[in-house]
């Protein structure tokens, strides 16, 4: 069995259905592009699953959330690729690639043959086990990547009200996370292993106040350790976790967020990697060229820096996906990927952006005990990065466009004082 496309995009997450939008507005002709997923639905906004889909009232449901109304664009409803003559292969796994023959091999059996291939493959959950602790399978645990995982959370606050969940992670899915399960009443015990929540990102100083602020929801952090191991009950259900610091925690509900990992192994040995990821050029295109990627799997330079980077966020998902489209399209017009790394979180009335880098010096500014503040990271003399809780629109944009032009920064005493009018005057 065999099917033939001009363009196959593989995956079916955030950077394909902005891919598909991107084909249409350039011209693909009808039965010319495949989109394969294993996911049983059209391929949707995934940061909703950890905010508007665990509301307690009036949740957030498809096919509200399809792609691409987080940009405010089109809602690709599954209705819409047939409109389109996009071929939408849901509920397909592929099970091998060769990128030499140019074909895709799916779990039915069914070959499928690209001109043109667009890696959008995302990333997986860790999974407990990988640190070395059982328990991932029973009933009672839940991982949050996609919206099976939802929805086994959501039944599961359901059934939990008024108990008490272990959130194992402090980073995105953990601090998220623990924000909807206190909404949906039930008391949060976050664990982790670093000093202070969301390390990869914030300073300690923002993370203090994240973390007072969940502590005046009645969340209780657990820094500085891990799990150890389960308790189980006759069942399979956890019913309590040992800490390696040797406290015991008692356990209804257990939320997993312990990092991620892209989704590359189809392409080992068939093409070159970089940070985890599949290696792009600057029109993402990997080593092979009639094959590109794009989203979590994309290690893509971000010229600002003179870097590669791959990205675990909805933005660059959304930008690789259309600039990838843009190359293949039309390969003349086409400029450079000039990406400046973006990301965001919502948790209760809370609500932050990033933008640049944080490296270097951090300069903090704004009221901490109140309900706007930030900080900025220079770096050899110059402002490269720059977090703002509780901004307006115009501060976000104007922050975009000062951290693009990375101005000199020689007094970081002056920068502090200046705060958010900084970025303002630039
Ligand atoms: P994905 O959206 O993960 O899509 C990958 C797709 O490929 C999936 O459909 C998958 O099933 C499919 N697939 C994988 N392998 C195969 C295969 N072999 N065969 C067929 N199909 C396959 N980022 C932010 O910036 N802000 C946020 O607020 C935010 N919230 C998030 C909340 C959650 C719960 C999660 C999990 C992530 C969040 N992110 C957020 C990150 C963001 O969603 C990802 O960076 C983005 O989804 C990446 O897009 P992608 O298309 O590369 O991958
Ligand atoms: P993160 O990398 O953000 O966080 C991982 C967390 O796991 C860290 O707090 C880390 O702690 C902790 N950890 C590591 N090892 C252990 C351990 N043995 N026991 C307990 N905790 C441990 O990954 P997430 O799982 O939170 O997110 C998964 C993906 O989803 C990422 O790609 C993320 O970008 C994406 N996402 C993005 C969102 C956004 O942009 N708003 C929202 C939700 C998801 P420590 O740092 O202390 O080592």
């Amino acid at each position: 069995m065999g099917r033939d496309f001009v363009y196959v995009i593989l995956g079916g997450g955030v950077a394909a259905g902005y891919a598909a939008l991107e084909f249409t507005k350039k011209g693909v002709a009808r039965g010319e592009l495949c989109v394969v997923s294993d996911e049983p639905v059209a391929p949707y906004e995934r940061p909703a699953l950890s905010k508007g889909f665990l509301l307690p009232e009036g949740p957030a449901r498809l096919p509200g959330f399809h792609t691409c109304v987080g940009a405010n664009e089109e809602k690709l409803t599954p209705n819409w690729y047939k409109e389109h003559g996009i071929e939408l292969m849901l509920g397909t796994r592929v099970i091998s690639a060769d990128t030499r023959r140019k074909t895709l091999l799916t779990a039915t059996g069914e070959t499928i043959t690209y001109k043109y291939l667009i890696i959008a493959t995302g990333a997986q959950a860790l999974k407990l086990e990988e640190i070395g602790i059982n328990g991932s399978k029973a009933e009672n645990v839940c991982y949050l990547r996609d919206l099976a995982d939802a929805t086994k959370l959501v039944n599961m606050m359901r059934m939990c009200t008024g108990v008490n969940a272990i959130v194992v992670g402090g980073g995105y899915i953990g601090m998220e996370c623990a924000a909807s399960l206190v909404m949906n009443k039930i008391n949060v015990t976050i664990v982790f292993p670093g000093s202070y929540c969301m390390g990869r990102l914030f300073s300690s100083k923002i993370a203090r106040y994240y973390e007072d602020f969940y502590e005046s929801k009645g969340v209780n952090f657990i820094k500085g350790t891990s799990l150890s191991s389960f308790v189980f009950n006759s069942e399979g259900k956890v019913t309590g976790a040992n800490l390696k610091d040797g406290r015991y925690l008692h356990a209804d509900m257990v939320v997993v967020g312990i990092g991620a990992r892209p989704n590359t192994s189809l392409f080992e040995g068939q093409l070159t990697f970089e940070n985890k990821g599949i290696k792009v050029n600057s029109r993402l295109q990997t080593s092979n060229t009639s094959v590109y990627a794009v989203g979590d799997v994309a290690s893509f330079p971000v010229k600002l820096f003179g870097d590669t980077r791959r990205l675990e966020h909805v933005d660059a998902a959304r930008k690789t996906a259309k600039h990838a489209v843009h190359a293949i399209m039309e390969p003349k017009t086409v400029s450079d990927i000039d990406y400046l790394p973006f990301f965001y979180s919502r948790v209760f009335s809370l609500s932050w952006q990033f933008y640049g880098d944080n490296v270097g010096e951090v300069v903090h500014f704004g009221d901490f005990s109140g309900t706007k503040f930030g900080a900025y990271w220079v770096n050899n003399k110059r402002l490269v990065g720059c977090f703002l809780e509780g901004g307006g629109n115009d501060e976000y944009v104007a922050i975009a466009n000062a951290i693009r032009l990375k101005p000199v920064v020689l007094d970081l005493g002056e920068l502090e004082r200046a705060g958010l009018d900084f970025v303002m005057a630039v």
